[in-house]
């Protein structure tokens, strides 16, 4: 056990990485004296951040630096770390540097004066960022709170502080589609907002491209709301009054002896219901594909090596088990020992 775990993912991040190890050592130190760990997730990157981190775990030993073994996935990559770091406190931090590792003691403060169990960044200002990402987070985190029944804070990343019970809850959770922010809020516990200003990334170029942000827009809503199945009976109901209507319209028609006209009137209901069922079939058939995924319960991540750290080659026993023990929920077998 050390007091402070620090947990970073990192996907081609070779130009932070010199600048995140002094800054997020300077502020550990200020914290916690030496009692800390950095726990630097190599995510597949196809730079030279898997041999910056391994050098950097040589020379320095509060460094672990772990190689998964391929690109998994930001909220994957976070998890790989989370499971194998050991601290009392944990914060989670991204490479790039636009969360500042400065705020550390104000954090861990907060903590101690609220007692809470997390302490979650939220962005009062966001620089360096597109105005179309700005505007799709803004829109994106306001629906997911009208969609879910679990109180998800606004603006909030997985830039955070938490303790090691609330991290425990969160390796509970076995499911392949993560959305760790939101699974955080779920665990519930004492939980408490801390402003600050988003910074511009400190190299590099951001490793959420449009397509990455839709998958993970998808997670969070299939992950944390059914709403969307309810649909299928809203547009259901609203259809089958437009149908009484209409019978009711077509009988008065056939009544006053009038002629209905033909082709317009069909084609506008065939054309109508047919993109209504394709668009319901559609969304039913994303929570089923995601079904799929959990259902056959592979391990979340598979991890190559760990330097820096002697005892996680015991600790990852889940990648022989992973097969052998099905009974394990979750499939990511033997849970860590620390
Ligand atoms: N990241 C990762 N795997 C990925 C994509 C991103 O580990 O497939 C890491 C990345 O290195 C960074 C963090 O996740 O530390 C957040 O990514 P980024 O800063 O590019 O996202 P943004 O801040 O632009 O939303
Ligand atoms: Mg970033």
């Amino acid at each position: 056990m050390v007091a402070l775990s620090i947990v970073v993912p990192c996907f081609n991040e070779e130009a932070c990485l010199a600048a995140l190890h002094e800054r997020l050592s300077t502020a550990a130190r200020n914290c916690v004296g030496d009692d800390y760990e950095i726990v630097l997730v190599n995510d597949g990157s196809r730079d030279k951040s898997w041999e910056l981190m391994r050098t950097m775990a040589a020379g320095d030993s509060h460094v672990v630096a772990v190689n998964l073994s391929r690109n998994h996935g930001h909220q994957l990559a976070l998890t790989a770390g989370l499971d194998l770091c050991r601290g009392e406190t944990i914060m989670i931090i991204d490479a790039d540097l636009q969360d500042p590792p400065e705020l550390l003691p104000d954090m861990v403060q907060a903590m101690r004066r609220q007692e809470a169990d997390v302490v979650y960044g939220v962005r009062r200002s966001r620089s360096g960022e597109t105005a179309f990402k700005r505007a799709t987070a803004h829109g994106f985190y306001r629906l997911l709170s009208r969609a879910t029944e679990v109180d998800i804070p606004l603006d909030a990343g997985d830039f955070r502080l938490m303790s090691r019970r609330a991290l425990d809850a969160l390796l509970a959770m076995p499911e392949q589609a993560r959305f760790i922010r939101g699974m955080v809020a779920w665990i519930g516990f004492r939980q408490v907002p801390f402003a600050y200003d988003r910074q511009e990334r400190f190299a590099g170029k951001t490793k959420y491209p449009l397509k990455k942000m839709m998958r993970f827009a998808l997670d969070a809503l299939t992950g944390f709301s059914s709403a969307p199945l309810k649909l299928a009976s809203h547009v259901g109901l609203a259809l089958s009054v437009g149908s009484i209507l209409l019978i009711l319209y077509i009988a008065y028609a056939w009544a006053a002896g009038r002629n209905i006209q033909g082709w317009t009137s069909l084609m506008l209901v065939v054309v109508v219901i047919g993109a209504v069922q394709m668009f319901v079939l559609a969304l039913m058939g994303e929570y089923i594909g995601r079904l799929y995924n959990e259902a056959k319960r592979r391990p979340l991540y598979i991890v190559q090596e760990v330097v820096g750290d002697p005892r996680a080659e015991a600790r990852l026993g889940y990648i022989a088990d992973a097969t052998a023990k099905s009974d394990n929920p979750g499939g990511r077998g033997k849970r860590p020992t620390r």
